[in-house]
């Protein structure tokens, strides 16, 4: 049986995965209590063979989703929820214990894309973008039934476009990228900001928060999402140029706010969208929401095809 191995900010989650796409079971290891890259595959390597044990199968295959990766070789460098940020072979690393079975390393946003394909909405379509947002913007973008990787396994950046010329500094090193206002961070100091021109203190202390205040009417919290709709909307809509998907799927704990943010994304997207494509690209949740740490290791184990 598969495995799939998402390396997450704070925590490894392992998991056994059958093939219809059900984990039978999982562990997690805690990132922080390892120094080096070699220690932490050691442990995730034990992890694989003692639940491989447990549960009396062989391991058949790895999939590993880890921010930054790299497809092409299996390279991490500079991975932001890493302790040791200088470039690894994570998939050289895994081999050294797995050297007879197949080990497929790619980011987290890809993999999730995948996984969609394999076990969520994507079954059965050939050309759908995914977009995941969470304390950044990831995204996947299937183009005739492929991930599109591009020169150097870097396709799909669409949390980097920029959306406001000259808008609000990006880890990046550039100005108005998207996820600065869409991900989480961006989309709370969009809400402290509406707060401070209309004279009164932020209630909410977090995006959960806006969207408990935004189910209520609250008028910052619903500008805050007509915001967020507005930069996703024209993004996307240009992003359709590039692919003509016929689906765009959300994901990840910011889309948790459901139709608080797809209304006006759709609102927005179609507003931007060229004539060509009017109604004919569907808006929805990821097939993947209900459980988002299983969508992630469904993800890497999806990376074997
Ligand atoms: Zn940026």
């Amino acid at each position: 049986m598969r495995f799939g191995v998402d390396i997450g900010g704070t925590n490894v989650r392992v998991g056994l995965v059958d093939r219809a796409g059900n984990i039978v079971d999982h562990d997690v290891v805690r990132c922080s209590l390892y120094e080096t890259a070699a220690d932490l595959v050691l442990t995730i390597a034990y992890t694989i063979l003692r639940l491989a044990k447990v549960n009396g199968v062989k391991a058949s295959g790895i999939g590993i989703g880890c921010p930054n990766a790299c497809p092409l070789d299996g390279t991490v460098e500079n991975a932001t929820n890493l302790k040791f940020k200088q470039k690894f072979s994570l998939k050289e690393l895994f081999h050294q214990y797995f050297p007879d079975i197949p080990v497929m390393v790619d980011n987290d946003a890809n993999a999730a894309a995948l996984g969609e394909m394999v076990y969520g909405k994507g079954r059965g379509l050939s050309d759908y973008v995914f977009v995941t947002l969470g304390t950044g913007v990831g995204s996947g973008i299937v183009s005739g039934g492929k991930l599109v990787y591009g020169l150097n396994g870097q396709a799909g950046e669409i949390g980097h476009m920029i959306v406001e010329p000259d808008g609000r500094d990006c880890g990046c090193g550039r100005k108005g990228c998207l996820e600065r206002y869409v991900a989480a961070e961006g989309a709370f100091q969009t809400y402290v900001e509406l707060c401070k021109a209309a004279g009164h203190s932020p209630l909410a202390n977090d995006c959960r928060g806006i969207s408990d205040l935004a189910q209520a009417g609250d008028a910052q919290a619903c500008q805050t999402y007509e915001i967020m709709g507005r930069c996703l909307g024209m993004a996307l809509a240009n992003v359709a140029c590039v692919t003509a998907p016929s689906h765009i799927f959300v994901f990840g704990g910011v889309a948790q706010a459901g139709e608080l943010l797809l209304e006006p994304f759709r609102r927005h997207f179609n507003r931007n969208l060229l004539y060509c494509y009017r109604n004919q690209i569907k808006i929805e949740l990821s097939g993947l929401m209900s459980n988002q740490h299983n969508a992630a290791i469904l993800g890497a184990a999806a990376l074997l095809g």
